[in-house]
This record gives structure tokens, C-alpha cells and sequence, in this order.
């Protein structure tokens, strides 16, 4: 009988490529994807700790992990992601020994020595070896694949620096074949993933920069769409507008987070910029794409953020009016500049009433804006079943429901939109 694997993500998209990595490394190995949990040899959790509520989740489903190991002492129990620190092992090592092999965030080889190391299979990119697992192969359209490891930009409340390891890109080399494979199994959209993606490139001093790489991504072969994420203010350049501008595969959609719109939390959180020059930004790229799609992130309640700073947030929130906001609460990160130098002095309950604000704003904003895309032509691509619908996305990113008795998984349509709402659109296949 095949051992079988099952892995828990939680968190971003980085995340989910480092999971997509590690399943195909496993099915390689020989092992099958399990249905559920319970029924696998063998489970990975995946964890993040941006905020404090995502680190519950991963507490949480440590304690279930327990509960499994104690029932069945050959299942095989491993701990990846962001929870995991190099100076944090020893410690979690203590806590959790029902634990059998920790590994940082993008790591597998600890993983791989524990099965047995002897014929490790190459990483996917390297030019062998799978990028999907070929258990989804054929039924996954998109993909997403990290071109930035790591983050050096130190924002104060930010714990990634301290988890992914400094900012490295990697060889553009490595990412085309892994887009090239990745085509080659079936996958139609890629988005290219870093924590400040606009720098890539900027290491190697040869002048390498996401345009290009976005611009021979686009034209691998099976490609139809390319996106890009997550934008930094300060390093979105004119070419790289200009490339996403001109070129049909790359999705208008920009996600560029503005984090504040008050100036003086701005330099607290370390951001590098003014609301200001975030506005002009945004003006400049509605000015050339007037058909883009802007979506951001926010915090609230941030050390020393006022009433009044927070209007300043939910001014420039009603001006932009942004296509998706991530509204989350500030969170303390033990480890990081916020946590040593500043007091979380903004009570949750305020924090709650800031973020509820932000999101009717949000929703209402959203609503209004959908309402006109209602009798309109969009380009949909596929992505799968959404309970008795088919799930599309347009090139800006908006979800879109069919109903429709084909299969369409995978494939690009033309639906015009019949209801609109603040987050899912309906429609039919044209
Ligand atoms: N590197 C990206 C995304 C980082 S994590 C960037 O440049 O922003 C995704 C989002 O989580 C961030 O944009 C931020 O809005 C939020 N976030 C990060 N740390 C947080 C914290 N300590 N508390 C609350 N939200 C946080």
C-alpha cells in the first residue's frame, strides 16, 4: 500500500507555493494525497504568524496534531512555515515533541533527510522534477511562484524579515523553467510572488527587473495570464507600469498596499512614503490603465494612531476607492521594532470599531462599483467548481459565478455579468 500525505496551509500565497513544492517533492517520493487529515501517514502543517489570530489557528491545530499522534504513534507529524524561526527550534522542539522534523519557511530537505535522504529528486525549477504534483495536474489552473525570498524593508510591525531570512530573487532562470513546467502541466495563470515584488532583480546588478521577467513569463507557451504581488509604493517604477500597460497577458491588477493614510503613522510603521505619494501613485496608474483594478492593505489601530489619524485612513480609503482592502487589526509581534519601541496603546474594542468602519466603507464602496460592470462582457478564467457554480476571475481579479452543465475548468470564456455584489459577480457564458 502507498504511504499517504496531508498538508494544512495557513496563511499567504507564499505559503501556498512552498505547500505546492513540498506535495510535489512528496509525490515524487511515492507518496498519494490523502482525503482528509486523519487519514494520512503522514501531515505537514504549514504555519504563519503574521498576527496573533493566525498563530492561534496554527496552536490550535498543533494541539489536534497532539490529540492524532497519541492515537496513532507511526503517524509522522512535521511543522513548516513562519512559526518556525532558526533561533526558535530548540524552543518549539521542548514544546512539541510529539513533533518529528521542524523546517523554516520554503524548506523541505529536513523533511526529505527524516523519509530517508538518499536520492533527493530536484527541487521544481531546477529543470527536473514536477512543479505540480501530479495529483493535480489537469485540475489546477493557477499557480503561484515566489521570485522574492524574503523581505529586508524592515516595516516596524512586520515579521516576516524575521522568519523568511533577508531579500533574495532568485535566478530568473529558475523561475522561467518553473513557469515553463508548470505550463506544461496544465497551469493557464501564474502569479509571481514576493513580499516587495517591484524590487526583483535589484541584488543582482545587472539591471534585471520584473518587467522583464514579467514580459517572458507572458510569453511562455500555455500561458495565458501573468500576476504579480505584492507592490511596494516606493519601487513601482514607470516600466514597470508601462510594461503592464502594454502587454495583454499581464492582468491589470495591482496590489500595492497603502497600510495608513496618516503621515505620522506612515513613519512610525517605517513605510517610506506620505499618503500623498501614495495618491499621486495611484493617480498615475488609473491615468495609464484607466481600466485597472488597485487593491491594498491596511492596519488599524497601529501604536499611537488617533481618531483623527484614523479619518485620515478612512478619507483616503472613500477617494481611492480601492477594487479590495485587507483590513487587519494591528497585531504585536514579539521580535519586531513595533514591539520593542512602541505601546500597543489603541484598545482591541477601538481597534474593532476602526476596522468595522473600514470595511462597510469597503462593502459599500464595492457595491457601487460592481453595480456598473452589470450587462458588461468579461473575460473569465476558470478556476473550478464553487459549490454547484463554476468560479471565474476577470483579468482585475473580480470573482464571477456560472451556472453551466459544461466543463469548463481551466478554460478562458467570455460571460456577461446578469447580479453584482460587493465580492461575487454572476453570469453567463456568452
Ligand atoms: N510584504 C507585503 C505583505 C506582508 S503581510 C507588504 O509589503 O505589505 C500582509 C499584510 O499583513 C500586510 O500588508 C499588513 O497589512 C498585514 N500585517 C503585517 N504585519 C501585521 C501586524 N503585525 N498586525 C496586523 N497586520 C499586519
Amino acid at each position: 500500500m502507498k504511504h499517504t500525505y496531508y498538508i494544512w496551509t495557513i496563511g499567504c500565497q507564499m505559503n501556498h507555493a512552498d505547500s505546492r513544492h513540498l506535495a510535489a517533492q512528496m509525490e515524487e517520493r511515492g507518496y498519494q494525497p490523502a482525503e482528509a487529515a486523519h487519514l494520512a501517514d503522514l501531515i505537514i502543517l504549514n504555519t504563519c504568524v503574521i498576527r496573533q489570530q493566525a498563530e492561534d489557528k496554527a496552536l490550535d491545530q498543533l494541539r489536534q496534531l497532539k490529540g492524532l499522534k497519541r492515537s496513532r504513534p507511526d503517524l509522522v507529524v512535521a511543522v513548516m512555515g513562519c512559526m518556525v524561526g532558526k533561533k526558535l527550534e530548540a524552543a518549539l522542539r521542548e514544546h512539541y515533541p510529539f513533533v518529528d522534523v521542524f523546517m523554516g519557511p520554503s524548506e523541505t530537505e529536513p523533511l526529505m533527510e527524516f523519509l530517508g535522504g538518499s536520492d533527493l529528486p530536484d527541487a521544481p525549477g531546477s529543470g527536473c522534477g514536477r512543479a505540480l504534483p501530479p495529483s493535480a495536474q489537469g485540475r489546477t489552473f493557477t499557480a503561484f511562484v515566489p521570485v522574492v525570498l524574503g523581505c529586508s524593508h524592515a516595516c516596524t510591525y512586520c515579521v516576516i524579515p524575521s522568519r523568511r531570512g533577508g531579500e533574495r530573487s532568485r535566478p530568473k532562470s529558475d523561475i522561467l523553467n518553473e513557469v515553463r513546467e508548470l505550463a506544461r502541466e496544465g497551469v493557464k495563470e501564474i502569479t509571481l510572488l514576493g513580499q516587495i515584488v517591484d524590487r526583483y532583480g535589484t541584488d543582482f546588478d545587472d539591471g534585471t527587473h520584473l518587467a522583464h521577467l514579467l514580459k517572458e513569463a507572458a510569453a511562455i507557451e500555455g500561458v495565458a495570464r501573468v500576476r504579480f504581488l505584492t507592490s511596494h509604493p516606493n519601487w513601482f517604477t514607470d516600466e514597470l507600469l508601462e510594461t503592464v500597460a502594454t502587454t495583454d497577458k499581464i492582468c491589470p491588477c495591482i496590489e500595492i498596499p497603502v497600510q495608513a493614510g496618516n503621515d505620522e503613522v506612515l513613519a512610525r510603521m517605517r513605510r517610506g512614503y506620505t499618503a500623498e505619494q501614495y495618491r499621486r501613485l495611484v493617480a498615475k496608474i488609473r491615468a495609464r490603465i484607466p481600466h485597472v483594478a488597485i487593491n491594498t492593505d491596511i492596519i488599524v489601530g497601529f501604536p499611537g494612531e488617533t481618531e483623527a489619524g484614523f479619518m485620515d485612513t478612512y478619507r483616503l480609503m472613500e477617494e481611492l476607492q480601492f477594487d479590495m482592502a485587507h483590513i487587519a487589526r494591528y497585531s504585536v509581534r514579539p521580535g519586531t521594532p513595533a514591539a520593542r519601541n512602541l505601546e500597543d496603546d489603541v484598545p482591541e474594542e477601538e481597534k474593532e470599531r476602526r476596522r468595522v468602519a473600514l470595511e462597510a466603507l469597503l462593502n459599500e464602496s464595492l457595491e457601487k462599483k460592481h453595480a456598473a460592470l452589470a450587462g458588461t462582457t468579461v473575460e473569465l478564467l476558470v478556476e473550478g467548481k464553487s459549490g454547484r457554480r463554476w468560479l471565474g476571475r476577470t483579468p482585475q481579479n473580480k470573482v464571477v459565478l456560472i451556472e453551466d452543465a459544461q466543463d469548463l475548468g481551466g478554460r478562458i470564456v467570455q460571460a456577461t455579468i446578469t447580479r453584482t455584489g460587493a465580492f461575487s459577480q454572476y453570469g453567463e457564458i456568452k
